[in-house]
């Protein structure tokens, strides 16, 4: 056992563990030079490492014997005087990093990374330490944003520093330093009648009661309701009682393009509403961070989970089955699953929103860990909708005569339209274009994935392959495609047929900032545009009042993924997409394309079939031992050469064999076997109880020697299978 570290004590040798921001397992040891202070857990650090310097996170404070000593290499430098994150949020994080079986250097550079390149460019702006004394600067800049210090004083010095205080004001304001430093993050307060006092239906006051009933444990509630029930406006509510209260919320939203509509409504009641986006720049960011204390609601995506609001009193999900939560890159993680783990620690409300809700989260409200808020009905009179299918077997055309109809005829009535395209289709399945078959897993009721260089069909849930069938098993045909139309041929196929037609695309592809965004939007609601082409960016929570027509162009995308989460996802985005058209009095009307008319997804497409779709998936998925009963882990050896990724994934594998209870497919090729240049391979790991996984992978992944040339990335709770 190693002494207790006594930092107080004068000549005890300090050292302190390092998580490294890198991806290399394990943490390092450096000694704690006396100069730096008291060493605290919770500091970002410049350490030596290899032959340059890299920068980490004090995670532990321990006592070194003399003779010990010299062994180690001297932390550089230091960063913070205090720790960026509070107590309960480093407990979090590491609880966080123990589940997603992350590295410390991968854990905290996701959870820091973001901080550390903005206050990188200020330290190197100067010394503010330096320049906290100078009387000068102190009465020019009461907020020392250090990141104009250098320019101004670069100025000041060139002007005459010290004497000519006019010269320099005028110069900073000029450039709008002075502004800059002083300006807030927050949105300027909307003016709109949006404001007005609207009285809360019994439904949503009983929701608003039991999320701010109980404001001091944790309390994790599920806000059901469809399309246009009053949930948003339950949680403004909710907010407004926690604000009122001397609380923080955070709300999280699975896209930047949800916020213009949450900002209208938040603006509208809150003064200080801060939004946050990995589209900010380092000085947005840096502003954010300075006027946390005082920010009301924080809006943002996945990332602003990491900003530690100090007051922070009830967290809301909007839209809380969105794969969007998922963080891909870097530590994967569900910001849904982090935020609920969150306001565990804090023991605060947090409330899940959604009018299709994940599985995961229906599990938890059938178990009774979840309180189930219902809002069955919408507020606003609507028209009825009219849903109808059209049969694509044997068109070649990506849209259909009734479709393309329906857009001329909506135009003719003054209404504009929405066409939506599914693209998540990247993984691909082959389906015959005469009579509408995909090929499924004989074993899994999973599409089978079509691996070209191989030339063969595999499942990706146990392993199964087949040779590619020349002709269509089901018909005979010889008309098997890859499935999935691309958005640019629709488009251009649109612009051809329907020239009248004023059309603008709506996807990640042209939608690339915040103003694109903003602007599209804008202009399709002052009616310059008449339809909207797009992905389920489009889809997600937009209320398009003049909207009458929703067309899906190829329903047979999103449903044919090889992932036993196809139909669940696909539900939720056609229940969103014809939740879309007819918001207002007037009657909508929703085409959906497919060449499998009689799929049974097909039936479930209303919020009204909701529970009934809900109830019967889960026993499903209970039935099959799928998550959310099981759960799994997924592996991904990536490597420039294809053996080397083959043989560290079959020692893995191997090493997996000793557990018994966990369920081994693989190694195989990844559905994208290769990515930028790597070859990608493999392996599932499936728990049924639940209760080995991913614990039991934590010794195993940080004893093994990761080679140099195979890059392991681990995918606990995997969404894209
Ligand atoms: P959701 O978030 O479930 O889609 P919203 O909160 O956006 O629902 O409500 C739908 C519409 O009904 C909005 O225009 C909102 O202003 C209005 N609304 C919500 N609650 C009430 C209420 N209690 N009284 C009157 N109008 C309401
Ligand atoms: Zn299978």
């Amino acid at each position: 056992m190693s002494p207790q570290p006594d930092p107080e004590s004068p000549d005890q040798h300090l050292a302190v563990e390092v998580a490294v921001f890198s991806p290399l397992p394990g943490s390092f040891t450096y000694l704690w030079p006396k100069s730096l202070g008291k060493p605290l857990k919770g500091v970002r650090v410049q350490v030596p490492f290899g032959k340059g310097s890299r920068f980490g996170l004090v995670l532990e404070i321990t006592a070194v014997p003399d003779d010990m000593a010299p062994d180690y290499k001297p932390v550089a430098d230091r960063l913070d005087a205090v720790p960026l994150l509070d107590a309960a949020r480093l407990a979090w994080l590491e609880r966080v990093g123990r589940y997603y079986l992350a590295s410390p250097g991968e854990l905290w550079s996701t959870a820091l990374g973001w901080a550390l390149q903005d206050d990188l460019r200020r330290f190197r702006c100067g010394d503010p330490a330096k320049l906290s004394d100078d009387p000068l600067l102190l009465a020019l800049f009461p907020t020392r944003a250090a990141v104009t210090l250098k320019t101004v004083l670069k100025r000041a010095a060139a002007a005459g520093y010290k004497t000519a205080v006019r010269h320099l004001l005028s110069l900073a304001v000029k450039d709008g330093l002075v502004e800059e430093v002083k300006a807030e993050p927050f949105h300027p307060c909307s003016e709109e009648s949006l404001s007005r006092e609207l009285t809360a239906t019994t439904g949503q006051q009983r929701a608003i009661d039991a999320l701010t009933g109980k404001p001091d444990i944790f309390n994790p509630c599920l806000l059901f309701g469809r399309t246009g029930s009053g949930k948003t406006e339950v949680y403004l509510k909710a907010a407004e009682s926690v604000v009122a209260n001397g609380g923080q919320v955070l709300v999280l939203v699975p896209e930047i393009g949800l916020t213009p509509m949450w900002l209208a409504r938040l603006t509208s009641r809150f003064p200080r509403v801060a939004t946050w986006h990995s589209a900010l720049t380092g000085a947005e960011r840096l502003r954010i961070r300075q006027h946390l204390d005082s920010t009301d609601v924080l809006i943002g995506t996945r990332s602003a989970l990491f900003l530690p609001l100090p007051k922070l009193k009830m967290i809301v999900v909007d839209e809380e089955h969105d794969a969007s939560f998922k963080q891909q890159e870097g530590m994967t993680y569900s910001a849904r699953d982090m935020a609920l783990l969150l306001a565990q620690e804090l023991d605060i409300p947090v409330v899940l929103g959604s009018a299709t809700p994940s599985l995961e989260s229906w599990r938890q409200v059938k178990a009774g860990n979840y309180k189930r808020l219902d809002l069955p009905d919408r507020i606003a009179k609507h028209a009825s909708v009219r849903s109808e299918t059209v049969d694509m077997r044997g068109v070649d055309a990506p849209v259909s005569d009734a479709l393309l109809a329906a857009l001329n005829e909506t135009k003719e009535a003054g209404d504009q339209s929405i066409l939506f395209l599914n693209r998540r289709g990247y993984a691909p399945a082959l389906q015959c274009t005469a009579c509408g078959d995909v090929p499924e897993c004989p074993g899994c009721s999973i599409r089978l994935t079509l691996h070209r260089r191989a030339g063969q069909l595999r499942c990706h849930t146990c392993g199964f392959r087949r040779r590619v069938p020349k002709t269509c098993e089901s018909c005979g045909e010889d008309a098997l495609m890859p499935l999935g139309e691309g958005m640019e041929k629709l488009e251009e196929w649109l612009n051809e047929h329907l020239p009248e037609l004023r059309f603008e695309r709506f996807d990640r592809d042209v939608i690339t900032s915040h103003s694109r965004l903003e602007n599209t939007l804008s202009l399709f609601e002052s009616g310059e545009l008449d339809c909207l082409i797009g992905t389920q960016m489009l889809v997600k929570g937009h209320d398009f009042p003049n909207v009458t027509l929703v067309g899906v162009v190829n329903a047979d995308l999103g449903v044919s993924l090889p992932d036993f989460r196809a139909g669940e996802r696909w539900w939720q985005q056609m229940t969103q997409v014809t939740g879309r058209a007819g918001r207002s009095e007037k009657r909508g009307r929703v085409i959906i394309q497919t060449r499998m008319p009689e799929a049974g997804w097909l039936s479930r497409i209303s919020e009204d079939e909701a529970i009934a779709t809900l109830d019967e998936e889960l026993s499903l998925r209970e039935m099959l031992h799928y998550p959310p009963y099981a759960r799994w882990v997924r592996l991904v050896f990536s490597s420039n050469k294809i053996e080397r990724a083959t043989e560290v994934a079959s020692q893995f594998a191997r090493h997996c064999e000793k557990f018994d209870g966990i369920n081994i497919t693989g190694p195989m090729p990844c559905p994208m076997e290769r990515v930028a240049g790597k070859f990608r391979i493999e392996v599932l790991l499936r728990d049924a109880s639940r209760k080995l996984l991913p614990w039991k992978l934590q010794p195993l992944l940080s004893g093994m020697q990761p080679p140099r040339d195979v890059r392991i990335r681990v995918d606990v709770d995997p969404q894209d299978m």
